[in-house]
């Protein structure tokens, strides 16, 4: 049997595209497969948003990404965020938008996202073949065929959508690369992106687990590669959290490069200028019987404040009301900017997107089909595009999925 287009990956692009391309298909005879490699389709949906799965961001408009931003800002214009809440909703997910722009669904479930998707997959009778790796493609007279443990398959049409290397546990792979790659599709190099940063855990280390939100700047020699404010995570190997998986990309880049020093600086107080901080330490160190064990709590989270001392070299012993001048200012200027050095990432284990990919030059930038293999498409991670943190990357997904399955379906 011949299929008119087989979808090899059943994550999020393969599961939009499936969507797409049965609606298209209705009521003609068209054969569309998903195969998947896992046991089930959607594993790294269902983990999104730690489970809520932040489906979207109005603001995405190619702004926010990075590799080849301007594929992501034509394919955005063509399937925008707005889209993507209508299509949705018409597959029963109603979309919640935050006052930042971030759009979760109603009820914030990333299985109810799943379920839809797989629901409305179904009805339109496209078939999905899990624990079904494709091995192997290959182009033949009249479309390509497949490898797979169950046989070699043959298509009509295909469209690659396997996703980056990050997050091996959830399904990522480097599968889509390699299938691409040895049909000559070119690749850019790869590198971890939205992932925790191994630092110095000298201090670190003594308030792990502690969350606090805080201004994080990311400097490379001491000069601004990339700044983030929101909640930050001390860890037993470094830091994680919204802000410092915000600023990681460069941290990866510098990575693999290893070229200068790269320091993280965190702003515990950022809404405090300087001399009002000071003066504040100052007027906390004169209340009476206190010692410098709780000069700053109340100000900030005890362990916090008292690992901000120990770096100042000051003694939890001491009297608060002995704290000099001096002293008071290095503890207000480290509060401001405790800078600690990074030594790497957490790499593509950690990760939540693959920075690099597969060269979209060899792809038209409206249909994602190939310029030289007709009937071959590539879409969503596995491509040379990644969006930052904030339902970017999955608004890559489904705008990327749309534009190939138009492609495809207008190729009917
Ligand atoms: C923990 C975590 C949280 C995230 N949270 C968010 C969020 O809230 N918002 C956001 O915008 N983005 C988020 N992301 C990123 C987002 O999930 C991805 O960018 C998006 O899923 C990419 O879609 P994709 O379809 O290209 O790849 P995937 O969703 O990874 O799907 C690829 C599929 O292909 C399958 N596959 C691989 N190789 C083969 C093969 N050889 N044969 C058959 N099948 C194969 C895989 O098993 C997988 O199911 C998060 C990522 C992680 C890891």
């Amino acid at each position: 049997m011949v299929f008119d287009c087989v979808i090899v990956g059943g994550g999020a692009v393969g599961l939009a595209a499936a969507c797409f391309l049965g609606r298209a298909a209705a009521d003609t005879n068209k054969r569309i497969l998903v195969l998947e490699k896992a046991p089930r389709v959607g594993k790294k949906l269902l983990a999104t948003g730690n489970g809520t799965c932040n489906i979207t961001n109005i603001h995405a408009d190619g702004r926010q990404y990075h590799g080849t931003p301007t594929l992501a800002k034509r394919l955005l214009a063509a399937f925008t965020p707005t889209q993507a809440m209508e299509f949705f909703a018409s597959i029963g997910v109603d979309c919640v938008v935050r006052a930042d722009g971030k759009v979760y669904p109603a009820g914030e479930q990333a299985a109810a996202v799943l379920d839809a998707l797989r629901l409305e997959t179904a009805a339109y009778g496209v078939q999905t073949r899990c624990e079904c790796p494709v091995t192997a493609l290959r182009p033949t007279k009249d479309g390509f065929a497949l490898t797979t443990p169950d046989g070699v398959i043959t298509a009509r049409q295909v469209l690659v959508c396997t996703g980056g290397a990050a997050a091996p546990s959830l399904g990522g792979s480097a599968d889509g690369y390699r299938l691409l790659t040895d049909l000559g599709c070119k690749k850019t190099p790869l590198f971890p992106s939205i992932v925790q940063l191994r630092t110095d855990t000298a201090f670190v280390r003594a308030v792990k687990g502690i969350r606090v939100d805080a201004t994080v700047t990311l400097r490379l020699d001491g000069n601004e590669l990339a700044a983030a404010t929101g909640e930050v995570l001390f860890t037993d190997y470094g830091l994680s959290g919204p802000a410092v998986m915000g600023i990681s990309r460069a941290a990866a880049d510098w990575e693999r490069k290893k070229t200068g020093a790269l320091t993280v600086a965190l702003d515990l107080l950022a809404t405090w200028e300087t001399p009002a901080l000071e003066a504040r330490i100052a007027a906390r160190s004169r209340m009476p019987g206190r010692t410098m064990e709780d000069l700053l709590t109340g100000l900030l989270n005890k362990r916090v404040g008292q690992t901000i001392l120990r770096t100042c070299d000051i003694a939890l012993t001491r009297a608060a009301d002995s704290l000099t001048n001096e002293e008071c200012a290095r503890v207000a200027k480290q509060i401001k900017n405790w800078e600690i050095a990074v030594v790497g990432t957490q790499g593509f284990g950690g990760a939540q997107v693959t920075a690099g990919g597969i060269d979209p030059s060899d792809f038209g930038p409206d249909t994602l089909c190939h310029r030289r293999y007709r009937g071959l498409y590539a879409a969503g991670e596995v491509l040379d595009v990644d969006g930052d943190c904030g339902g970017f990357n999955l608004q890559f997904a489904w705008s990327s999925a749309y534009a190939a399955s138009c492609a495809i379906a207008a190729a009917w």
